[in-house]
């Protein structure tokens, strides 16, 4: 009778431990993309960066160290598991302290730092102390070819961000693209610098590139990599929200009588849905109810 409690409370706990474990992932991870020979991951907590090996160097991306600066030593002795080449480039995807605070380490290790011309102007005049300012900017586009790899650096135009930069390498058809492309979840507090008159259209020059499978910034649902039907879909639900938004504008709804009344419920299956739609409905009802 006692060991059939005891085996009972013991599987009950068993069955509490798995739960616990498949709620909390371990604060870190790095985990190389299936079918390359030298792209990899790193996450930290909900954040994370690409960054490829190659025997002349290293290319990383976003330090995301925003007030945790062991997140980007943990970053570097990741690296270092995998390589002792030399750090050669840190890029930035865009502005946002969240992804690109904290990068000290890498400057240090003798990376050049890489941004949009305007993400420098930006973190220029914000002068935080925590940001490294790039060494290098880009305006258009830019290829990087080091040991045998090509990574290309793209700017789309404004979108989430006027300086976000998408980086594809056209070899292994892989994309990194950062906050403005949430694979499968709904656009949150990122929405207060979002540019409603030209984000469709980077959207739509994305489509338009040659890639596979994209990296996000924050892991997807199940740490899934994002496809051309997660851009597709995001393009239709910026559509159908800035529409929605438009016609409750012009009868007079902006702010109030939108952010209280109006849903979308065609994406309220999305992860995000609730907590994030007043984000992205208080953004297009300043576009559209009050021009900005
Ligand atoms: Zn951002």
């Amino acid at each position: 009778m006692l060991k059939l409690i005891g085996g009972a409370a013991g599987a009950a706990l068993i069955a509490l431990t798995g739960t616990a474990m498949a709620q909390t992932p371990p604060p870190f991870a790095t985990r190389k993309v299936d079918g390359t020979d030298n792209v990899y991951i790193f996450r930290y907590m909900n954040a994370q960066s690409m960054f490829v090996v190659t025997p002349a160097g290293v290319i990383a991306t976003d330090p995301i160290g925003l007030a945790r600066p062991q997140a980007v030593t943990i970053y570097l002795g990741e690296i270092r598991k995998i390589t002792q080449a030399p750090i050669r480039y840190l890029i930035y995807s865009h502005h946002h302290f969240d992804h690109i605070a904290g990068g000290k380490p890498f400057k240090d290790a003798g990376a050049t730092v890489v941004a949009h011309r305007r993400a420098k102007e930006r973190l220029v005049a914000m002068n935080n102390p925590d940001v490294v300012i790039p060494d290098e900017v880009i305006e258009d586009s830019r290829t990087i070819s080091l040991g045998g790899t090509t990574l290309e650096l793209q700017y789309v135009g404004p979108s989430h961000s006027d300086n976000s930069i998408v980086m594809r390498l056209p070899k292994e058809k892989i994309l990194f693209a950062v906050d403005f492309i949430p694979v499968g979840s709904v656009p949150g507090r990122g929405m207060i610098d979002f540019y409603p008159a030209q984000n469709d259209e980077a959207l739509k020059r994305v489509l338009a590139m040659d890639w596979e499978r994209l990296i996000p910034g924050h892991p997807g649902p199940g740490g899934r990599l994002g496809t051309k039907e997660d851009v597709r879909n995001l393009l239709a639900f910026f559509q159908d929200a800035s529409a929605t938004v438009k016609e409750a504008a012009m009868a007079g709804k902006c702010w109030d009588g939108v952010e209280k009344e109006v849903r979308l419920p065609k994406y309220e299956s999305w992860p995000g849905y609730q907590q994030n739609l007043p984000f992205v409905l208080t953004r297009y009802c300043a576009y559209w109810g009050r021009g900005f």
